[in-house]
């Protein structure tokens, strides 16, 4: 009789895990397919009704998880229309920056890329999304290592990291087909020039002091010349390291 009704018990308990989990799965693909439509509403309200047309930038940011690369605390803002905190003091920019300077560096695929300024790895996941190796170069130690973390786990097996000055580039891969700069520097830093190519290589990087204007600029290098276009008046965190 009590070894019956502790078999009883026994089932009653593995009972009531099952459906606790199958309760905390359903919860989380809710949660999910919430984010899902967040994401969706991004795109239409804060890319296309703006200016972003590129198919292949519109994709990619309807598919790369915003909302992973934010702390747990502020993942319901991850998809609003500005900028996220995301430790160290540096920022994830917000959704129309990120995709407009993807436009900005006109992928077709197939390319590889340098960016500087890894941070938590949302750009560079969105790159990657596009084009052939993402190659990541950021100054915090923690920030690369949670990111190349986060990028692994999530299934990127195209973006390659560094830790380190991103004022001096990543010269071991280059020349790059493009470069993106999601730090400020005061000038352009000479190295980054000299890692595109030569004959279409371009870069896309906000120029500006700490308390200054910054305005972001495309540079593209047509048969060795520099050609470069003042795009709009942006705010982003200072390039930190032999910039300043
Ligand atoms: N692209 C990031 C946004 C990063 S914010 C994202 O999608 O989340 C800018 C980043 O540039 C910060 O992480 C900052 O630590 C980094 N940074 C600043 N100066 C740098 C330098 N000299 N070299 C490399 N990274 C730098």
């Amino acid at each position: 009789m009590f070894a019956m009704r502790k078999s009883l018990v026994f089932i009653l308990i593995v009972f009531l895990i099952f459906f606790l989990t199958i309760f905390a799965q359903e919860q989380e693909e809710d949660r999910e397919a919430i984010f899902a439509q967040k994401r969706q509403s991004m795109v239409v309200n804060q890319l296309q009704n703006r200016d972003i047309i590129d198919s292949k930038v519109l994709q990619a940011m309807l598919t790369v998880p915003r909302h992973q690369f934010v702390d747990e605390r502020i993942k319901e803002s991850a998809y609003n229309d500005y900028p996220l905190a995301i430790g160290e003091g540096q920022t994830i920019s917000q959704p129309y920056i990120v995709a407009l300077m993807t436009q900005l560096l006109e992928l077709k695929g197939g390319e590889r890329v340098l960016e500087i300024g890894t941070g938590s790895g949302y750009q560079a996941a969105v790159l990657a999304e596009i084009v052939e190796e993402v190659y990541t170069v950021e100054i915090y130690e923690s920030l690369s290592k949670k990111s190349e973390k986060l990028i692994k786990d999530l299934g990127y097996r195209n973006i390659h990291f560094k830790i380190g000055d991103g004022y001096y580039g990543w010269e071991e891969y280059a020349p790059y087909d493009a470069i993106i700069v999601t730090c400020a520097p005061d000038y352009i830093p000479p190295q980054l020039l000299q890692q595109i190519r030569d004959d279409g290589g371009r870069i896309v990087i906000p120029v500006g002091g700490i308390w200054m204007a910054q305005t972001l600029m495309k540079i593209e290098k047509i048969r060795g010349e520099v050609k470069s276009t003042g795009i709009i008046g942006v705010r982003f965190v200072p390039m930190i390291g032999h910039s300043r």
